[in-house]
C-alpha cells in the first residue's frame, strides 16, 4: 500500500489565464508529487497507517507515532489539501454556488459578495504559507485559514473549499500580489464540485 499522486482532472493549461500552465505543471508535478513521496517515506513500515484513507489518517493524527507525526502533518496535509484543490477548480468555471450550499452561504455570511470578501481576507492575512478555507465545523460553515499544510481534518473540521496561498501557487504570474491572485481565482472555482463536497460533509462522508 502507498499513497499515489492523483491525475489532474483537466489539462495543465485549462485554468488559464487565472492560473498559468507552468505554475500548474510545477505545482502538481513537483510540489504535490513531493508531498506524496515524502508521506510514503515517512510511513514506510507502517502498513496500518498506509491503509487509511488520507482524510482518516489526518483526523486520527494523534494515533501517528510522535517521531513521524510532523512529517505526516506536513506531507499528508499537503497531499489532502492539493487533492481537494485540483478537484474544486475547472476551466470555464466560476459563477456562483447553487442549491443548499448557496442558501447556507447566504445564511452564514449575509451574501455571496461578503463571503468572497471574507475568504479573500483570510487568504491575505495568513502570514507566510498556508491556506484559506471554507469548512463545516460543528454543523456550521466557517471561513478560516491554516498555516503551512495543516489540514482542517486534524481539527475535526471538513474542508469544503480551500485556496492555496503558498507563494508556489501564484508567484510566477502574480509575484508578491497575493490579493490579485485571490481575485482571479474565483473564475476557476468549480461550484458544482464544492456543492458535492458540502453534501458529503453534511452526510459525514467527506
Ligand atoms: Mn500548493
Amino acid at each position: 500500500m502507498s499513497f499515489t499522486l492523483p491525475n489532474l482532472p483537466y489539462a495543465t493549461n485549462a485554468l488559464e489565464p487565472a492560473i498559468d500552465t507552468m505554475t500548474m505543471e510545477i505545482h502538481h508535478g513537483r510540489h504535490h508529487k513531493a508531498y506524496v513521496d515524502n508521506l510514503n517515506k515517512a510511513l514506510d513500515g507502517q502498513p496500518i497507517l498506509l491503509a487509511k484513507p488520507i482524510c482518516q489518517l489526518l483526523r486520527e493524527i494523534s494515533q501517528v507515532p510522535e517521531a513521524i507525526r510532523q512529517a505526516v502533518i506536513n506531507n499528508g496535509g499537503g497531499h489532502a489539501n492539493h487533492s481537494m484543490f485540483w478537484e474544486i477548480m475547472a476551466g470555464g468555471a466560476g459563477g456562483e454556488p447553487t442549491g443548499p450550499l448557496a442558501d447556507d452561504i447566504k445564511a452564514s455570511f449575509t451574501d455571496f459578495a461578503t463571503f468572497k470578501a471574507q475568504v479573500k481576507q483570510a487568504g491575505i492575512t495568513r502570514f507566510g504559507s498556508g491556506w484559506a478555507w471554507l469548512v463545516l465545523a460543528d454543523g456550521k460553515l466557517k471561513i478560516l485559514s491554516s498555516a503551512n499544510q495543516d489540514s482542517p481534518y486534524m481539527a475535526g473540521q471538513s474542508p469544503i473549499m480551500g485556496v492555496d496561498v503558498w507563494e508556489h501557487a501564484y508567484y510566477l504570474k502574480y509575484q508578491n500580489k497575493r490579493p490579485d491572485y485571490l481575485d482571479a481565482w474565483w473564475a476557476v472555482v468549480n461550484w458544482s464540485a464544492i456543492g458535492e463536497r458540502y453534501a458529503k460533509a453534511k452526510a459525514g462522508t467527506l
